[in-house]
């Protein structure tokens, strides 16, 4: 039975991998995708007595995605050791940070309905990745795993939100301005399907009105968008049916079912003192010098804030366009290129989203690997603008440039596309198109405004389209009304 309404409470624990050259303790190569137990040495593969070296470059790029993050940035932190037992940890012990992390106290602000909102970000803190467990088939039913440790020691940043987001699709927004903040910032390349961006989510409910929050669960394994605002409202629901009917959450860690649709228990919720935390004595507290924060400032490039903010003010988009052509440097690249040749930001924007969208989902592109440069598909749009081609022509020429990548012109003519705005020309199909249909004439002349439509029609089919449709218009008005 249904007692309440509920507020849906969200915050989300992401992790970036950082894209240094080399792992975050030891020289060894941080790459994806290499044979396993390559990338491996005694220190990463946790060797006893093996000391760990900090590496410098993980630390400024921590720094670069704090700021990016609106954080402030510690002069002083340490490491500490988190302890717990798994097979792709060979220390047993995570190196991560517990008390001081390097970065806390910022905001990123999404969208949610035209509106801007701010969702809080309690502490970025810095930490090693673990291995990862190859399984032989399915989790539950492998009669063994298979280790590879090449994962092990991969800077990671985790960024833990406030518990600020009120909907899934907050939450969505929340991870996606993080996305494409890490992307301009330079420190990860953010790939869900590879495990560069990893995100779990907390959960809970509360009627609404009350303050205090509700028992929260979390959930791990949400290894996409649509999985982080399918398996939020799965369990938001859950939460609702066990309150109505007087049950009581567990607080517990549970698992996102992509087969099933559902989240499934995986263990009671740890808590930091099963973890028994200490400070780790191999390395030294970690102090950083505020004239290197400065200099890092100063070196950061544009980011979605300033990019949104630009594209709102100078050229009048809506939050919505800006969201998604701001979503990474490579797009925003593109799209300014392309307004730089054909300054009309709206309609560069408007093909951004629906066709050249639709063609990179298709074919699971990344834009870099278009074959339409930003250069060639303003030159299509001002086709368009000189009336050399109808709009509905250019989709079909666009189709052919993101096959072959030629230019609009060069298409064009190969196809004998070019639109027919000769007046002369025009004027010869329309005055056939006339005498053969003396009946719709007289129907126009005798009031009836739509039998022009059917003439229109007509000269369009005489000419397979080609003919400039507002000319052709204009013309048959002309004549019409003439005599
Ligand atoms: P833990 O150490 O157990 O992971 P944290 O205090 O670090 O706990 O919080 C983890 C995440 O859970 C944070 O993103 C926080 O915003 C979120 N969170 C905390 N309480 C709730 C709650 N009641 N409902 C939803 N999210 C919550
Ligand atoms: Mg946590
Ligand atoms: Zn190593």
């Amino acid at each position: 039975m249904k007692k309440y309404d509920y507020e849906i409470v969200i915050g989300l624990e992401v992790h970036v991998e950082l894209k240094t050259n080399t792992k975050i303790f030891c020289g060894c190569p941080n790459s994806f995708g290499a044979e396993p137990n390559t990338n491996v040495c005694p220190i990463c593969a946790g060797f006893p007595g093996m000391l760990p070296v900090l590496n410098k470059r993980a630390v400024e790029f921590a720094i670069r995605a704090g700021l990016a993050l609106n954080c402030e940035i510690a002069s002083y932190c340490k490491f500490d050791r988190k302890n717990y037992f798994y097979p792709d940890l060979p220390k047993a012990y995570q190196i991560s940070q517990y008390d001081l992390p390097i970065c806390a106290n910022g905001y990123l602000d999404i969208y949610v309905d035209g509106q801007s909102k701010r969702i809080g970000i309690v502490r970025a803190h810095l930490e090693e990745d673990a291995g990862k467990l190859v399984h032989q088939g399915s989790i539950t039913e492998t009669a063994f795993s298979l280790v590879d440790l090449n994962r092990s020691g991969v800077p990671l940043l985790e960024i833990v939100s406030q518990p600020d987001m009120r909907s899934a699709a907050e939450a969505r927004q929340y991870l996606e301005k993080l996305r494409s903040t890490m992307l301009f910032a330079g420190v990860s390349d953010c790939k869900m399907q590879e495990g560069s961006l990893r995100c779990d989510a907390n959960v809970s409910v509360r009627p609404w009105g009350e303050k205090e929050l509700g028992v929260r669960t979390e959930i791990k394994n949400l290894n996409s968008f649509r999985a982080l605002e399918k398996a939020i409202e799965y369990e938001a629901r859950r939460h609702m049916d066990l309150l109505d009917d007087d049950e009581v959450i567990e607080r517990e860690t549970r698992t996102w079912d992509e087969e099933k649709q559902v989240t499934r228990s995986m263990r009671s919720k740890e808590e930091a003192h099963d973890y028994r935390y200490f400070p780790e004595p191999d390395l030294p507290p970690l102090v950083i010098d505020p004239e290197w924060v400065k200099s890092i400032a100063q070196s950061m490039p544009e980011l979605p804030d300033q990019a949104q903010r630009r594209l709102m003010d100078e050229y009048g988009l809506p939050p919505y366009d800006v969201a998604i052509i701001t979503s990474t440097p490579q797009y925003l690249a593109y799209f300014d290129q392309c307004v730089a040749e054909y300054p009309q930001p709206k309609t560069v924007a408007n093909w951004m989203m629906g066709e050249l969208n639709k063609y990179l989902n298709q074919g699971n592109m990344d834009i870099a690997e278009c074959l339409i440069k930003p250069g060639q598909l303003a030159g299509l749009l001002q086709m368009v603008d000189d009336g050399s081609i109808s709009g509905k022509m250019a989709k079909d020429i666009f189709a052919e440039m993101f096959a072959s990548g030629k230019d609009a012109p060069t298409i064009v003519k190969e196809k004998g596309l070019a639109q027919i705005s000769d007046q002369d020309t025009l004027m010869r199909i329309i005055e056939e198109v006339l005498q053969s249909n003396p009946k719709v004439v007289a129907d126009y002349r005798g009031g009836k405004q739509k039998a022009a439509g059917f003439l229109v029609g007509q000269v369009m089919k005489a000419t397979k389209g080609q003919a400039n449709p507002a000319l052709v218009n204009q013309l048959i008005d002309k004549c019409l009304s003439a005599e």
